[in-house]
């Protein structure tokens, strides 16, 4: 079979062996993926990865018990245990024993075939488009923003970052009526924002005060981290979506100086997200700049890589 296999670079291969479902598992044919940031870190060798990339995608089930056979799905992207301590307290995120679809330890979505835990899918309602569930992973992320800080009306929040995941979490914050802007430097994904009635700001005309309550940090870059230093308040929130290939986490003592609470923050609810998609309340079609097939997918990664770009899907079995 064909796909993106990353071995210290990135290569589109055609002679890949199909992959063996493990207990429990189910093979499925990929029919659109996304490309995201962390995909991109890889590349540069975050989570020290080998094998085929991808963990954002929508595809038919081929192979596993009847209750799957068909359905079409989107697949959370860990593989736990569900037996380790953290599993057992309800960690399974954290599970000690898990594998990551195309991160950690397990191959990924940017092939024809991928194997897949059946506990981890979940079937795409009929009148969501393949363009619009391929957003599901990146979306459940976004929500998870939601469950681990508190926001209401009163809560001044700031979105670093207007890249794919910020304008999705951006968008999630806005259903909460906070008071809250979104700073960029891409004057397209700016525009975007103030299409959907989000305060867009560029980075050239910030001010720095600390006066926020949250700052939600989605550059992808370690000075993104310092500047949301320089916009939180004193004892306010830090909630990093970011992952870095180096270290560059830069100075923490402003967040000790300050008492500012940094939140890590990761995978979130497909349930939600499935159903935010459904009712339209986040915009996600028009995020899409550009589609490329499978055999051209170093040429996305180029694409996906470019700040004009918003988000770049590989059509893979469609
Ligand atoms: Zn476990």
């Amino acid at each position: 079979m064909r796909g993106l296999v990353y071995d210290k670079a990135l290569a589109f291969r055609d002679d890949l062996p199909e992959p063996t479902p493990g207990e429990g598992e189910c093979v499925i044919a990929v029919r659109l993926a996304g490309i995201c940031a962390t995909d991109h870190q890889i590349t540069k060798g975050y989570a020290g990865f080998r094998g085929v990339l991808g963990h954002e995608w929508v595809g038919t089930v081929v192979s596993g018990s009847n209750r799957w056979l068909g359905k079409r799905v989107v697949c959370e992207i860990n593989c736990v245990c569900r037996t380790c301590d953290l599993c057992r307290t309800g960690l399974s995120t954290h599970c000690r024993n898990r594998t990551v679809m195309g991160i950690v330890g397990r191959d990924g979505c940017f092939a024809d075939l991928v194997a897949a835990p059946e506990m981890n899918l979940h079937e795409v309602p009929e009148t969501l488009s393949d363009e619009e569930a391929v957003f599901a992973e990146p979306l459940a992320a976004a929500y998870q923003v939601m469950q681990q800080v508190r926001v209401d009306e009163r809560t001044k929040v700031s979105v670093v970052g207007s890249g794919r995941l910020g304008l999705l979490v951006a968008q999630v914050l806005a259903k909460c009526g906070c008071a809250l802007e979104v700073i960029g430097r891409n004057a397209n994904t700016l525009a975007f924002c103030e299409k959907r009635g989000i305060q867009p700001r560029s980075v050239k005309d910030l001010s720095l005060r600390k006066d926020r309550d949250v700052v939600v940090e989605c550059t992808g870059s370690p000075e993104g981290l310092e500047l949301a230093m320089g916009l939180v308040r004193p004892r306010g929130t830090i909630v990093l979506k970011s992952t870095y290939a180096e270290g560059g986490v830069g100075t923490l003592s402003p967040v000790v100086v300050d008492e500012v609470t940094v939140v890590g923050s990761r995978c979130g609810p497909f349930s939600e997200a499935l159903a935010s998609l459904a009712r339209r309340d986040v915009e996600v079609r028009s995020m899409v700049s550009r589609v490329f097939g499978l055999e051209k997918g170093l040429e996305a990664f180029e694409a996906s890589a470019d700040r004009g770009t918003i988000k770049v899907l590989l059509n893979i079995g469609r």
